[in-house]
């Protein structure tokens, strides 16, 4: 690597919420930067207008947080090279898209929407495609075909115009991507004419992300496949501005794929298969549509980084689970992959479960607390951290905690049907209030102490074992779920045990 400083840049438009590959491309930047101890910069591209959506950079802004992938310059940051809004930059542009029309690099079109559309209509009705550049640049309303003259007289005018970059002829534009080696488009084959400010006086992304990323000084520029085929013209572009000696590096990540069939991971799959797309969940500002998120989900955000990570990346060894600082670490390009990855929902989970079980048991109970508060459940607080001792395992989100546990807070307003047509025979109601006064008298309300009063009565009256403990734990639970019963009913305590087994008496008869 060059001895330039690492300054990697996360630049997404705020369009919408941010997508997960939107978070990895973030992710594999602020790793980079981590690796090379260098700077990690937010830059919000908001130079087309017509896209901008209300919010969309707020939640952007705390998805990254959420994650932990603070940058250290940005919108609300500050730093030495900003503004970091593109829109609060835009008096800067102008004078590079001058540079590039004085130079020969760019030149002014005049054709309007409607007469581009036409033109597009046209080689549509032909079967092929218009695209504006070399070949039909010649024959077209702009700078290169009228003579100075008139196109001075439109300028003052104050005809609507754009500035198109000047694509040059059959030139191999070859440059080394840092993940996929080295890669060479033609200008002629696949290159037109693209826009590069437009008529509302807003540069377009090409022009903006060129001189931005040279002005904050950008050493690698690290985003989604599906800028590969932009990076020609920023490589001409940084040509054409002189900037070449300084230009950054390119890494186009692999996307990310659905879990089944072929393409790009897209919300419908997620809506499809029940599993999130996006960090946070986003409200659809127009529409009112709610789409789900990861945090609220109930994921952790180690566990989706973790995830994350993996998706593209491999440490080169069987390990799975990453600290952001471990991955900070670890992280190289030469270890990303060329080829896209398939998100498996499930296994998306089972990271979940793992940095779920790494919590302790006052971690999760604290987490747990503003459940139960929400479900109008009182309960103290060493009752709650011995609840959660005895489910956790069983549990891989915050929200399995009440599924787990619901009948420790509250007595059962039904039975298992199954359940009771299988264990509740006609003797049962006489056994079970046999029980209830022999747990009256048992004064230490231990698990171990109410097991060993319990087997003690079971000898002597020579009962089976199951045919108690089976309708018991079901007057207790309504089930046939849970931990060791005498756990159970050591957390209900004595007079809330025997309520519950009066009442499955009345309830069952
Ligand atoms: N604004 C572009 C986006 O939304 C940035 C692409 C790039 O990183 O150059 O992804």
């Amino acid at each position: 690597m060059s001895d330039k400083k690492v300054r990697v840049r996360f630049a997404p438009s705020p369009t919408g919420p941010l997508h997960m590959g939107g978070v990895r491309t973030a992710l594999f930047n602020y790793l980079f930067a981590k690796k090379h101890n260098g700077e990690f910069i937010l830059r919000i591209e908001d130079t087309d207008q017509t896209r901008f959506v209300p919010g969309a950079e707020e939640y952007i802004i705390e998805s990254l947080n959420w994650c932990g992938l603070t940058p250290v310059e940005g919108p609300g940051i500050g730093g030495e090279f900003g503004p970091y809004r593109q829109s609060e930059r835009k008096d800067l542009y102008k004078k590079y898209a001058d540079q590039l029309i004085s130079s020969g690099w760019a030149y002014y079109a005049f054709d309007t929407p409607e007469e581009i559309d036409a033109l597009r209509k046209e080689a549509e009705a032909n079967k092929e495609t218009f695209s504006y550049g070399i070949g039909t640049r010649e024959n077209l309303n702009n700078s290169l075909k009228l003579s100075q003259e008139e196109v001075q007289q439109k300028l003052t005018s104050g005809e609507a115009y754009v500035i198109r970059f000047k694509m040059p002829e059959d030139t191999d534009v070859t440059e080394e991507d840092l993940i996929r080696g080295s890669v060479t488009f033609n200008t002629t084959k696949s290159l037109d004419d693209k826009v590069l400010f437009k008529s509302d006086g807003m540069p377009t992304y090409h022009l903006a992300n060129v001189v931005d990323d040279h002005l904050m000084k950008i050493s690698h520029v690290i985003r989604g496949e599906e800028w590969l085929p932009s990076m020609p013209l920023h490589v001409l572009l940084y040509k054409a501005l002189g900037w070449e000696a300084t230009k950054p590096r390119f890494a186009h990540l692999p996307l990310i794929l659905k879990p089944v069939g072929k393409g790009k991971l897209s919300k419908r799959d997620g809506d499809k298969m029940g599993f999130p797309v996006f960090p946070l969940k986003w409200t659809d500002p127009q529409t009112g549509d709610i789409s789900r998120g990861y945090r609220e989900d109930g994921y952790f955000p180690e566990a989706f980084i973790n995830l994350l990570a993996l998706l593209g990346w491999n440490p080169g060894t069987d390990k799975e689970f990453f600290s952001l600082e471990e991955l900070g670490e670890l992280f190289s390009l030469e270890r990303v992959v060329k080829s896209g990855s398939r998100f498996d929902p499930e296994k998306a989970k089972w990271f979940n479960k793992h940095y779920f079980q790494e919590k302790t048991v006052d971690e999760l109970a604290l987490l747990f607390k503003p459940v139960l508060k929400e479900k109008g459940v009182e309960a103290g607080d060493e009752k709650i951290a011995k609840v959660v001792a005895e489910i956790k395992e069983r549990c891989e989100f915050v929200s399995d905690l009440w599924d787990q546990s619901y009948y420790f807070f509250e007595a059962p307003e039904s039975y298992d049907e199954k359940t009771v047509s299988k264990r509740w025979k006609e003797d049962t109601p006489g056994k079970l209030s046999e029980i209830s006064v022999l747990f009256e008298s048992v004064s230490d309300w231990k698990a171990e102490a109410i097991k060993e009063a319990f087997s003690a009565f079971m000898n002597e009256k020579e009962w089976g074992f199951g045919v108690v403990m089976n309708p018991l734990r079901l007057s207790l639970v309504g089930g046939n779920m849970g931990p060791d019963l005498f756990v159970i009913c050591e957390l209900l305590g004595k007079e809330e045990t025997i309520k519950r087994i009066q009442l499955a008496i009345e309830k069952i008869g």
